[in-house]
């Protein structure tokens, strides 16, 4: 089965609006093992979606709506697709109540035009909408399917999610199971995770696919069998062979975070954590204290922005830092180890380096040092990345996120433990 999504609404068209719609069902039909090789954006006008539904004819055999499904004039979506099937509209009496008591709830009086959103193609498998007024439709004809869903995401995506996507499973599938399960990496890019694993991307059952954003990169692998024991057999297989090329560079999985898993880890192993950045100014602590439960792991740590404070909060010795300078491994190492100890904690992080975009006390923008200490352990290491200076601060907490989990990893805490 091949999909287009058609987004009908002039404000994407304007630049207005993003077209998450489109995005969001994407990545939903990907789960599902349907192909999607078109994504269309029409305005609110009935010749030009029309010529927008006859293209995706030609390409396509399920055809998804988004929009135009309200009470207003431009709302032209399910009566344009009604003239071009030869369908009638009637009147859904659920659909009906529910906006009449939609209205009494609200004290208001409901205007005629609102009874026009309870009109749904004759024959179609209504979708109801729990977080609005327009109901969805699922209708086949000529074994082609369409699906109409109403634009605000906050009714689209439920909805979609819930009513549309069970529906699609089960003619994809015909009572098959479906699984898929993500890996995630950071330390490696996209071409060079490609590289390793390119047998196994033309795998069919499962699939494995790539997806790259913020210096991460996922592998989805999806399995389909008549059951879920044998689905996930064959999932497990394929994650062994990829864990045994690349898991070095594998942090976690599924809905995982640099931030959770560390946390997770710490937590699970009653580890402690301390930190001492500089130009993070904070940023390393704050994702920490993304995830709940992190209190039993963050001793806290100093925003030590300028050598004075690296020397007064810190205890580092100033003819030191005057001889390494901040920008070095000595100093983050010292930060490190310093924090750790005024802290009480088992782990302790030092974060330094020119920001960007100008160079700091001799090196270059984009140089930075992570120290990291742990129990007897220490470690470092140099980035050196570009001149933007809010995603170099960025990278720095991801990596030292990363170098942490990867350290504990070496020391015998399994890092992919709760992989769920
Ligand atoms: P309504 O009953 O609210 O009029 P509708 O089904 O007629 O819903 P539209 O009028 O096309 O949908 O869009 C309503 C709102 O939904 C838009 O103003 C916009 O905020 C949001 N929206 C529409 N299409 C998209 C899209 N493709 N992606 C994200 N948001 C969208
Ligand atoms: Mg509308």
């Amino acid at each position: 089965m091949n999909a287009e999504i058609i987004a009908v609404g002039s404000e994407l068209l304007l630049g207005q609006i993003n077209n998450t719609n489109a995005r969001f069902i994407s990545s939903q039909l990907s789960e599902l093992g349907i192909s999607i090789y078109h994504h269309t954006v029409v305005g609110d006008n009935v010749g030009r979606l029309l010529e927008a539904i006859r293209i995706a004819e030609s390409r396509a055999d399920l055809i998804i709506f988004s929009g135009g499904l309200g009470p207003t004039k431009d709302d032209l979506t399910k009566e344009t697709i009604a003239n071009h099937l030869g369908v009638p509209l009637e009147y859904d009496a659920i659909a009906i109540d529910s906006i009449e008591s939609f209205f009494a709830r609200r004290n208001r009086p409901m205007t005629e035009n609102n009874k026009k959103q309870a009109l749904v193609l004759a024959g179609c498998d209504v979708l109801p909408n729990h977080h609005g007024m327009a109901p969805g439709m699922f209708y086949e004809k000529d074994g082609r399917h369409y699906i109409l869903l109403p634009g605000p995401p906050s009714e689209l995506e439920p909805m979609f999610q819930y009513e549309a996507k069970p529906r699609l499973a089960s003619l994809v599938t015909e009572g098959a199971q479906i699984i898929s399960h993500v890996l995630r990496f950071y330390g490696i890019g996209e071409s060079a995770l490609e590289v390793e694993v390119e047998d196994l991307l033309d795998l069919t059952n499962p699939t494995v696919a790539p997806l790259a954003g913020d210096g991460e990169v996922t592998l989805r692998i999806t399995a389909q069998a008549h059951d879920e024991a044998a689905a996930k057999a064959l999932m497990q297989s394929v994650i062994e062979d990829i864990l045994s090329r690349v898991g070095k560079y594998c942090y976690g999985t599924n809905d995982d975070s640099l931030s959770s898993k560390l946390t997770r880890m710490l937590i699970d192993n009653e580890l402690t954590i301390a930190a001492a950045e500089s130009l993070t100014a904070g940023l390393f602590m704050a994702e920490l204290a993304k995830n709940s439960g992190v209190g039993a792991a963050l001793q806290g740590g100093a925003v030590v922005y300028n050598e004075h404070m690296k020397v007064k909060q810190l205890g580092i010795d100033r003819a030191y830092l005057d001889k390494y300078t901040v920008v070095s491994k000595e100093c983050a190492e010292a930060m490190a180890i310093a924090v750790a100890e005024k802290y009480e904690a088992d782990i302790g992080v030092g974060l330094t380096g020119a920001a960007g975009p100008d160079a700091h006390d001799g090196s270059p923008a984009g140089t930075i040092w992570i120290g990291i200490k742990f129990h007897e352990h220490v470690r470092s290491y140099e980035l050196n990345l570009g001149k933007k200076r809010n995603v170099n601060r960025l990278i720095t907490v991801k990596n030292a996120l990363y170098r942490i989990i990867q350290l504990l990893d070496e020391c015998g805490y399994e890092k992919l433990k709760n992989n769920g």
